[in-house]
């Protein structure tokens, strides 16, 4: 199970002319129909591993929607691995668009209330579940554990024969994208996190607690706040145009919970003059497309926005 390398395109936007900067995309999101993104890097390892050591089975975390627990249900599926996925909610979301394609690929579900999934890094509720659930690889929420970091540096290699560049911006999530790629670059590229949630303040102690050495503060790398538009995987319609308009003009099919607010960053980034004249700027679309069939489903989305973007949702799977 490689992930393919994916392809670099240049964008263009009358702002970035105005300011003379040049913006790529490193598509991630075409590295799969179905599973594209980061999730499929951070899993590659993890999945080696499972393969390696004999694991009866993985386990793992995740919301109703995460596009980490459709990913890691598509890979367990195509290596034959059984999966458990716990799933923060009520068993009547089984049938929602991810958990479906979840089903569809045989992960088993089991759902958790609200106070037992935050426990998914306790040491002790872990440990528990490692003795009822003996041979299983456990796999962190969102798949960013130091696995991951060996996956996610591929990105970086790639990049190293595909285009110079100044600036790298991702979206941020539980940081194990940004710690790979922190590990890879080595202090060659600014790298700028645009965090989607709202108050993680924590998620710098994270990032640091994946990296295997020490980068001190005078390393090019950060966190950016204040573009989370509201909280993780909140947007007002005002966020969802722009980010539809800045879609139907560059031609990225973007999504409003990572992709979309990373792009919202970007051009106010631009336009308050931050980056200097003649910066190469890359962006990491790092996928995650499926979310859009259970925004679709949940009124959150239209099929119109669907339509501009370019980016039809794969229809609800029948049953295996
Ligand atoms: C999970 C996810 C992220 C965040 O990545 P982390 O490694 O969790 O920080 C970004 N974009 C998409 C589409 C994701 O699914």
């Amino acid at each position: 199970m490689t992930v393919p390398m994916s392809p670099v395109s240049q964008i263009h936007h009358p702002l970035f002319n105005q300011h003379q900067i040049a913006v790529y995309v490193k598509r991630d999101d075409l590295i799969h129909p179905v599973i594209s993104g980061n999730k499929w890097r951070k899993l590659e390892a993890n999945i080696a591993e499972a393969k390696a050591s004999g694991a009866k089975g993985i386990i793992s975390f995740g919301g109703s929607y995460s596009n980490h627990i459709h990913a890691l249900a598509y890979a367990c599926y195509q290596q034959q691995i059984p999966v458990i996925g716990f799933i923060r909610g009520e068993p009547s979301y089984a049938d929602n668009y991810t958990l479906s394609w979840a089903k569809h690929w045989r992960m088993k579900l089991v759902f958790v209330d609200r106070q037992t999934y935050r426990l998914r890094d306790n040491l002790e509720y872990l440990t528990q579940l490692q003795n009822k659930y003996p041979n299983h690889l456990i796999i962190p929420e969102g798949g960013s554990n130091s696995l991951a970091l060996k996956g996610v540096a591929k990105i970086i290699m790639e990049l190293e024969h595909q285009q110079a560049f100044d600036s790298l911006l991702l979206p941020l999530g539980s940081g194990g994208t940004l710690a790979g790629l922190i590990n890879a670059d080595n202090n060659q590229h600014q790298i700028l996190a645009i965090n989607v949630l709202k108050g993680a303040n924590y998620l710098y102690q994270q990032v640091k607690s994946l990296l295997p050495k020490h980068y001190n503060d005078e390393d090019k790398w950060q966190i950016v706040s204040g573009y989370h538009c509201g909280g993780y995987a909140k947007f007002s319609s005002d966020d969802l145009a722009q980010i539809q308009e800045i879609s139907a003009i560059t031609g990225i099919p973007l999504e409003p919970v990572y992709s979309g607010k990373m792009m919202l960053a970007l051009f106010d980034l631009i336009k308050k003059g931050y980056f200097p004249k003649g910066h190469k700027i890359m962006l990491l679309h790092t996928g995650g497309l499926q979310g859009l069939g259970g925004m679709l489903e949940r009124g959150l989305i239209t099929e119109d926005y669907l339509k501009v973007i370019q980016w039809p949702v794969p229809p609800v799977p029948p049953a295996l």
